[in-house]
């Protein structure tokens, strides 16, 4: 199955209760109740549902609309034009980029920089992942099979020693080997928020201290089958340090989906990437029009939902070569 197969499969349940809102005949307060309600079930949250109702409603009026498929229309453009991800989001990715990966344990943090790096390196990029989540040794282990997988050096150290010596030796290694992008596991314990905050900001000052030229990139791993609990994670890790980005695991299983609209909308941070599966290549850019249209789309519809398909979804480009790698 293809990523976007798989995006659609995961949120085919979402898609469906959407839908069954659309087939109504007339837009009254039952049809926007029903839809604020379908939409607050598909984890986008209070505030982005009322934002999304509100701007509808205004649109409905001034553009005299009866037909509740024109304001489905209406909905998959509005969320398409405020979740443009900006293009240079993925400047760093073509730059000497020390790339720092944090997140709760279990998100998929270990998976997604196993596939980052499986990509960066398919995209000729000189590639180092570091193990600096040093208080599990299953992590560091799962760390070292993903390097082997995506065919990239691994810095790591025992079990229960300084996450900074990893970052140490892993950053004179990056000058050393001239790497293009480190990419960083760090540990995932939100529950002592000194702790992470300096340690989070002891690996920032070995980085600057050490490599002063290269640029720092901060990813966030989000589960999104864990809905607005994704989103209280950001804001917790965004109060302790800066965030550039998130990459949205999970997508394929019992996520809901609205999530990704929710975080777009309430943290002003980019979703970069999505995770649509365990596999090597199941993590790709985040492409807002593809995500809006596996999310509000009716499929069965061919003649308006072709042409919202047809326009907006371009295969994602991938190398076959790297991604047979089981
Ligand atoms: P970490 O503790 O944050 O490093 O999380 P892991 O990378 O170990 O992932 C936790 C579990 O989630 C593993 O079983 C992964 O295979 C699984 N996982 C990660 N990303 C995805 C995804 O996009 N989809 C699915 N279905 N599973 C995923």
């Amino acid at each position: 199955m293809g990523f976007f197969q798989k995006l659609k499969e995961g949120l085919s349940k979402t898609r469906e209760s959407i839908s069954n809102v659309f087939k109504v005949s007339e837009i009254d307060d039952d049809f926007y109740d029903q839809l604020e309600e379908t939409l607050i079930m598909s984890d986008m949250g209070f505030e982005t549902t009322e934002k999304v109702i509100d701007d509808v409603k205004e649109q409905v009026k001034k553009f005299h609309i009866k037909d509740a498929k024109e304001c489905r229309e209406l909905i998959i453009n509005n969320l398409r034009d405020q979740m443009n991800v900006d293009d240079s989001a993925y400047d760093f990715e073509d730059k000497k980029t020390v790339v720092l990966v944090i997140g709760v344990n279990g998100v998929g943090k270990t998976t997604s920089i196993g596939k980052l790096a499986a990509q960066y390196r398919n995209r000729g990029k000189k590639v180092l992942i570091a193990a600096a989540d040093t208080f599990r040794a299953a992590a560091i282990d799962q760390l070292k099979t993903w390097a082997e997988r995506a065919m990239v050096d691994i810095i790591a150290g025992n079990e229960g020693s300084d996450p900074s010596a990893v970052v140490y030796d892993a950053v004179s290694a990056m000058k050393a080997r001239n790497t293009d992008i480190l990419l960083i596991d760090t540990a995932g314990r939100l529950h002592n928020k000194k702790n992470l905050m300096d340690e989070l900001g002891k690996m920032r000052r070995i980085i600057s201290r050490d490599y002063p030229e290269v640029n720092v990139e901060t990813l966030i791993v989000l589960d999104g089958s864990t809905g607005q609990n994704a989103l209280q994670q950001a804001r917790e890790f965004g109060n302790v340090t800066e965030i550039n980005g998130i990459i949205l695991t999970k997508l394929d299983g019992t996520a809901k989906g609205g999530v990704a609209i929710a975080i777009e909308a309430e943290l002003s941070v980019p979703v970069k990437y999505i995770g649509v599966g365990e596999k090597i290549d199941d993590l790709q850019r985040f492409d807002p029009g593809d995500y809006i249209t596996a999310l509000f789309a009716d499929f069965t519809l061919d003649s308006d939902m072709d042409r919202i398909v047809n326009a907006n979804y371009e295969e994602i480009p991938r190398d076959d070569d790297l991604f047979d790698i089981e």
